[in-house]
């Protein structure tokens, strides 16, 4: 029988993070199962900052094949999403005809995951992780990119019931999604140890929860200058306050931002302990010790409470409000000038006895549990016929969203 053939598909640094386990396990399966794993990156992430050490650090295997989009985009001196998009679309279409693969794993909401509509086109099965995620927010990029992979997904696999309900609202069909976890939890819990070990409170500077921690790279945040100004501002205040520093790994184009706005002086004052991006371990323990972490990132706010630190999420809107009903992070909302400190004097004040298991309810690997739903669902052919024209008529969630259409 022709082994089945498994592209995983990632771009950015926290796409490694939350799949190093999947990855391990794929690799490992292939030869009792029968298939074969391979693992593509798309360049989206290139930095060595942000990516070469990176992988190194986690150790996490050199992917088979780099599409390199990131820096042939900036060898070619262009930096838009549309010139990214169509870079990568024709890359994977290169490397689909190369490696004619039986399937495609994405996850994550990154302009990497909108080349599932070119493996769509193919004729080629798509399967997302973290499916599901809705901010409802039109001004997010990524809730476009999430919205176009979930319709073209064959296998969603959702952190939570409730991202599954929404996906069955959007009339997607109930046999292609399962809940399994936030995959989160695996890269936390399995990197405990090392966790512990690092020494980067000494490195920095600073003391266990004597300090606050920032991250700030979305676009909403960094793009206009008043906004990034506001919240620059605000946490300086609150830091002058409370008479903590503030860490702050800094990614560079949130840096290029900030020299292009003239801000740089703001974050000469002594309050910031300016970084460069931290190693994975690092920056962890960071959370874990910090008295407040201040942050934009999805991830974040995520791992802000599995280890028990409250965060204001400094962005509109969230896909996770499950962080918020917890009790363990704070949505700022708004961005005008005085509210991210608000929101920071507000968390400030929170209880930290909130339930860190919620992420994953049912406790065990998540990793785990899409490993083998993925095994079963190659074994018994599904992926040949889960776009099967009958099989889509005859689901009762599609038949009630389309209902006398079909
Ligand atoms: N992270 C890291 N070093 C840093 C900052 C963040 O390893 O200096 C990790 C963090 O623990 C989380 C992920 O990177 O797992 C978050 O990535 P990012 O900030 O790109 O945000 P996201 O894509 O989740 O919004």
């Amino acid at each position: 029988m022709k082994k089945f053939k498994l592209v995983t598909l990632l771009g950015i640094r926290p796409d490694y993070i939350r799949m190093f386990k999947l990855i391990k396990l794929l690799d490992e399966g292939q030869k009792e199962h029968n298939y074969e794993h391979i693992l593509v990156h798309s360049g989206q992430h290139y930095d060595p900052e942000l990516f070469g050490n990176f992988l190194k650090d986690l150790n996490i295997r050199t992917p088979d094949i780099d599409l390199g989009i990131g820096l042939t985009l900036k060898e070619r001196g262009v930096n838009n999403y549309a010139a990214q998009t169509a870079l990568l679309d024709e890359r994977v279409y290169e490397m689909l005809e190369k490696v004619k693969p039986d399937a495609v794993m994405y996850l994550g909401d990154t302009n990497t995951v909108l080349s599932s509509v070119i493996v769509a086109r193919y004729g080629l099965p798509v399967i997302h992780l973290e499916a599901g995620g809705r901010s409802f927010d039109w001004r997010m990029p990524e809730e476009k990119c999430r919205i176009v992979i979930d319709h073209l997904s064959d296998a969603l696999y959702s952190y939570l019931p409730r991202y599954k309900e929404l996906l069955l609202a959007e009339g997607i069909a109930d046999f292609r999604v399962l809940a399994i976890g936030n995959i989160i939890m695996d890269a936390v819990n399995e990197w405990k140890d090392k966790i512990a070990e690092s020494r980067v409170l000494a490195t920095v500077g600073v003391e266990n929860k004597k300090f606050i921690l920032t991250t700030i790279h979305r676009e909403e945040n960094i793009s206009k200058k008043e906004i990034l100004e506001n919240k620059l501002k605000d946490m300086l205040k609150f830091s002058e306050e409370k008479g903590l520093p503030i860490v702050f790994p800094v990614m560079p184009r949130t840096w290029n931002n900030i020299e292009k706005f003239g801000l740089g002086g703001l974050i000469e004052n002594k309050a910031f302990i300016k970084t460069k991006p931290l190693g994975f371990f690092d920056f962890l323990r960071l959370e874990a010790e910090a008295r407040l972490i201040v942050s934009d990132s999805g991830t974040v706010q995520e791992e802000a409470l599995i280890v028990g630190t409250p965060c204001v999420i400094t962005r509109r809107s969230t896909e996770r409000p499950e962080t918020i009903s917890a009790g363990a992070t704070i949505l700022e909302g708004f961005e005008g000038e005085g509210t991210l400190y608000a929101k920071m004097a507000e968390a400030w004040d929170m209880k930290t006895d909130w339930d860190r298991t919620i992420l994953n309810p049912e406790g065990g690997s998540p990793s785990e549990r899409v490993f083998e739903d993925l095994m079963s669902k190659i074994q018994e052919g599904y992926f040949g016929k889960s776009r099967d024209y009958e099989n889509i008529k005859n689901n009762s969630f599609v038949r009630k969203a389309y209902s006398k259409k079909i």
